[in-house]
């Protein structure tokens, strides 16, 4: 691979004392990796030069917590909760499995809206029941082993039948609907089979770009033998064990009625709460949780827009900071989002904290939202020895912002607060994953990214036919999980 020399560049590296102010520097890359960093490094006989001049390099970004599974379902539901907007992005009944052409674009277009957005490592906890299959999740593997991004993907599941899950659950659901939820569910011995299987053919691809990961889907939904050997396996190849914790008040209350108390105790009852621990969502955690959830060194994924389209609450980022929790930032599935944009989730994350607390000192500044954004998720990605930031040895995981092309920087006054408060990701025109041009002058360079767009275009329309279909056969479980709801918002929390 020929060594690069970045010329010229305003650098934002994110790293010691000046990793906050744009510094003019060069960066020579050798192997994927940052060799160098320096003013007016000279360029050695082997490397190519690139020019960067009027442009800011901030580390890639990284996006926390998302669902692939939902990409073809972006724009199509508002004003509905979580637990009623699962029965149609989630569909119980009369829903097959996209075909692996299909799963194959669905990634791909996952990863064409991450790069563009300057976002060069996903976490993305794919769900594809109802089964667990090697050549699928290989399909998903190909798609961002072809366009270069570098993920951690899951084949994420849940063991307990649906309605044990949820407070009330067989209380409001007549009996009929109940045996029709009844559903074959895996066991901790087949899913770590599979897991195994996974291990041995597609983790570490691709150069080790792209990584398997655990993903039982949430304390509540998985039976402890299933989740006890994904902590296993997680901490064995030393990857995420990432989990979805208490995103609703619906949840809140099922720990407090179904598990005896809080989720997050009960996970640290079990011997599940360990720094690979990475937790999406953690709205409805109490200070109890938050010093379990610190003295643990877990994880978090605040997934400030998802949170809002559900009506699910608000993360209390700040006092999970104060207790010594890492946070990265997440957009969570296309269907509840409705993008793979992190700067978008910047922004959000770092207002939407102000109805949290009367004290302006405690909301979020523009330089704790970037860092989550790029170190915080690099962490909980398990990641933060290659990506996340600037440095000597770290791998070339880099995005380039025109300062000129647009306005988000015109005029430039703070780097750090505009990429957050201006910036919208339609400044980004280079993008560098392991040292390669991924994204260059605005083009996508391993794929034909129209051609690929087009596909989608064209056979959309019978399938959201199709999923129309599906909805329908699922509508009818709406007032059902209204009802739960209803029931769990007169129910008081665990302490
Ligand atoms: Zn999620």
């Amino acid at each position: 691979m020929q060594a690069c020399l970045i010329r010229g560049a305003e650098v934002l590296t994110l790293e010691g004392p000046q990793g906050l102010q744009p510094q003019r520097l060069d960066i020579l890359l050798r192997e994927g990796r940052i060799a160098e960093l320096a003013r007016d490094l000279p360029p050695p006989p082997d490397a190519m030069v690139h020019e960067a001049r009027g442009k800011l390099v901030i580390p890639g970004l990284v996006n926390a917590h998302l669902h692939s599974s939902e990409m073809f379902f972006r724009g199509r539901y508002e004003r509905m909760a979580l637990e009623t907007w699962l029965s149609y992005a989630y569909p119980f009944f009369a829903a097959e499995p996209v075909g692996l052409r299909l799963l194959y674009l669905r990634s791909m277009l996952v990863a064409i809206e991450s790069l563009r957005g300057g976002v060069t490592m996903i976490s993305d906890d794919f769900f594809d029941p109802p089964k667990h299959d090697l050549e699928r999740l290989a399909t998903v593997f190909r798609a961002y082993g072809d366009i270069g991004i570098r993920a951690n993907v899951s084949s994420g599941l849940m063991n307990l039948p649906y309605l044990d899950t949820l407070a009330f659950g067989r209380e409001v659901v007549p009996p009929d609907i109940q045996a029709a939820l009844e559903f074959p569910l895996p066991t901790a011995r087949d899913y770590t089979a599979y897991c195994e299987d996974v291990f041995r053919h597609l983790h570490g691809d691709y150069d080790g770009r792209l990584r398997f990961m655990l993903a039982p889907s949430g304390p509540q939904r998985c039976t402890p033998d299933l989740m006890l050997a994904c902590m296993d396996l997680a901490r064995q190849h030393a990857v995420p064990y990432h989990t979805h914790v208490l995103e609703t008040r619906v949840q809140a209350v099922t720990g407090a009625k179904v598990f005896g108390g809080s989720l997050v105790r009960y996970m640290d009852d079990l011997g599940l709460l360990h720094p690979g621990v990475l937790m999406a969502h953690a709205v409805w955690i109490s200070d109890d949780d938050i010093a379990r959830m610190g003295a643990a060194g877990v994880s978090v994924s605040y997934n400030a827009i998802a949170n809002l389209k559900l009506g699910s609450g608000l993360c209390p980022v700040r006092k999970l900071l104060d207790g010594g929790v890492n946070i990265g930032l997440g957009t969570d599935g296309a269907s509840s989002n409705d993008t793979m944009r992190i700067f978008d989730v910047m922004r959000v994350a770092a207002l939407v904290q102000t109805l949290q607390d009367t004290a302006p000192e405690r909301w979020l500044a523009a330089q704790d939202v970037l860092h989550a954004a790029t170190l915080g998720g690099a962490k909980a990605a398990l990641l933060d020895h290659e990506t996340g930031s600037i440095r000597p040895g770290k791998k070339a995981d880099l995005a380039f912002l025109d300062l000129a092309s647009g306005t988000a920087f015109t005029p430039n006054s703070d780097a750090v607060r505009q990429l957050v408060y201006c910036e919208n990701g339609s400044s980004v025109t280079d993008v560098m994953v392991d040292g390669v041009f991924v994204l260059q002058a605005g083009r996508l360079t391993r794929i034909d990214e129209a051609a690929i767009l087009e596909e989608i275009r064209d056979v959309m329309g019978e399938f959201l036919a199709r999923h129309r279909e599906v909805e329908a056969a699922n509508a009818g479980l709406v007032p059902l999980f209204e009802e739960i709801r209803r029931r769990c918002a007169q129910e008081p929390l665990p302490g």
